[in-house]
C-alpha cells in the first residue's frame, strides 16, 4: 500500500481538511495515475454533507471528474502506458456478469456500482474508495477512460460526470433536430445538457431561477431563457417541449415541470435532491408524459462522449481553484455563485 496526500471529510458538519489515505498496491490490470484536475459535482456535497439516506462512510474524499497521467501500469494492462493522459469517473468497477454489465450498461449493474468515493471494493479488503481530491489514484483499466485532448484539461475534467451525465439521456431520448428541449438548473450538469442538446440540433430553452444567468445561457447556445421566478412564472408554457432535462439539485416538485411536457415528452431526470419529490398522476396522464430517471453512462459511452467533444469543441466552462478553496467553493455552489463548474488544480494540494 503506499499513502497519498487527499483532502477529506470526517463527519458530516466538518469542513474539509488535509489527510493521508492509503492506495492499493499495483494490482495486473491496475493503471497508477497522478491527478491533475478533478471537478467538483454537487454529489460530492450531497456526499459529504450526508444527504443521501445517511450512506456516507466517514473519512470521505470526493471527486468523480478527474484527470491525470499514467504513471506506472500493471504488467497485464493492455490499453494504457505510462505518460497517456486519461480520465476516471463516477464508477471504479462493477460486477461484469450481470445482464446489465454485459450489455455495456454497467452504470446499471444489478448489483450496484462501485463508486470512485464512498464505496466498499471488491476484493473484500475492506478498503473504502477514494476520489479526485488527491495526489493520485489506482484503479482498474477497464474504468479509465482515454482522454484526446491535450488543451485545457480542467475543462475536460467535468466530461466525466457532469458530460457524460446529460449526454447519456439526451441521446436515449433521440434528441435532435426539430426538438423543443428545455434545461432546468443551470449549473453543471445544465450547462453541459444545453451544449449537446444545441450540438444534436434542437430547439434550447433554458429554464432558471437565476435572472443573471440570461446572458450567459445564450453565450453557451440556448436559444430562449424563461426566468422560472415562481411556479407561476412557467404556466404559460404548458405542452410546449418534448424533452425536460432536470438538473435541479435541490427538492423540488416534479409536477411543474411535467406540466411543461407535449404529447409523450419525456422529463429527463438526473438531479438528486435530498427528499423525494411528488408527482400529481394528473400531470402525468395528460399528454400520455413519461418521467425518465437516467444515471451517469456507461464506460463506452462515455468514451464516446469524449471523443464526440473532443470532434466537437466542446468542453465545461469552469473556474480553476486551489485545493485549500473547496469549503468555500462548496457555499457559492449551494448559492448557485458558479459558472458553471470548480475544477480542483491537484497541483496546490
Ligand atoms: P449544481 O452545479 O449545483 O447545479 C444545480 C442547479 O440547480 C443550480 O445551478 C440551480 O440552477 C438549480 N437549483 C438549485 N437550487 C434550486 C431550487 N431550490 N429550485 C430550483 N432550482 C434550483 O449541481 P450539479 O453538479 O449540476 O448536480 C445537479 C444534481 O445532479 C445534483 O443533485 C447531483 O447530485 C445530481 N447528479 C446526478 C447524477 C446522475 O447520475 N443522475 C450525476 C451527477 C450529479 P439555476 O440557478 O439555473 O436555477
Ligand atoms: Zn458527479
Ligand atoms: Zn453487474
Amino acid at each position: 500500500m503506499i499513502t497519498v496526500k487527499a483532502y477529506g471529510a470526517t463527519e458530516s458538519t466538518a469542513p474539509l481538511a488535509p489527510l493521508n489515505i492509503p492506495r492499493r498496491d499495483l494490482k495486473p490490470h491496475d493503471v497508477h495515475v497522478e491527478i491533475l484536475y478533478c471537478g467538483v459535482c454537487h454529489s460530492d456535497i450531497h456526499t459529504v454533507r450526508n444527504e443521501w439516506s445517511g450512506n456516507t462512510k466517514y473519512p470521505v474524499v470526493p471527486g468523480h471528474e478527474i484527470i491525470g497521467i499514467v504513471k506506472e501500469v500493471g504488467n497485464a494492462v493492455t490499453k494504457f502506458h505510462a505518460g497517456q493522459t486519461v480520465g476516471v469517473g463516477v464508477m471504479v468497477d462493477t460486477c461484469r456478469t450481470c445482464k446489465p454489465c454485459r450489455s455495456q450498461l454497467e452504470q446499471y449493474c444489478t448489483t450496484g456500482i462501485t463508486g470512485t468515493y464512498n464505496a466498499l471494493e471488491r476484493d473484500g479488503s475492506g478498503m473504502i474508495t477514494y476520489g479526485g481530491y488527491s495526489a493520485a489514484i489506482i484503479t482498474d483499466e477497464n474504468y479509465v477512460l482515454n482522454i484526446r485532448q491535450q488543451e485545457n484539461l480542467a475543462g475536460v475534467a467535468p466530461l466525466l460526470c457532469a458530460g457524460i451525465t446529460t449526454y447519456s439521456p439526451l441521446k436515449y431520448a433521440k434528441v435532435g433536430p426539430g426538438m423543443k428541449v428545455a434545461v432546468v438548473g443551470l449549473g453543471g450538469l445544465g450547462h453541459m445538457a444545453v451544449k449537446f442538446a444545441v450540438a444534436f440540433g434542437a430547439e434550447v430553452t433554458v429554464i432558471s431561477t437565476s435572472a443573471s444567468k440570461v446572458a450567459e445561457a445564450s453565450k453557451l447556445g440556448a436559444h430562449h431563457f424563461i426566468h422560472a421566478s415562481s411556479p407561476d412564472a412557467l404556466k404559460p408554457f404548458d405542452s410546449s417541449f418534448d424533452v425536460v432535462l432536470d438538473a435541479i439539485s435541490a427538492d423540488h416538485d416534479y409536477t411543474t415541470y411535467l406540466n411543461l411536457l407535449d404529447l409523450d415528452g419525456k422529463l429527463l431526470v438526473v438531479g438528486l435532491p435530498e427528499h423525494n419529490p411528488k408527482v400529481a398522476p394528473f400531470a402525468l396522464i395528460k399528454n400520455r408524459r413519461n418521467i425518465i430517471g437516467s444515471m451517469i453512462g456507461s464506460i463506452s459511452e462515455t468514451q464516446e462522449m469524449l471523443d464526440f467533444c473532443h470532434d466537437n469543441n466542446i468542453v465545461a466552462e469552469v473556474e480553476t481553484i486551489s485545493m485549500s478553496y473547496i469549503n468555500e467553493a462548496y457555499e457559492r455552489m449551494i448559492r448557485g455563485d458558479i459558472k458553471y463548474r470548480f475544477v480542483i488544480d491537484l497541483s496546490t494540494l
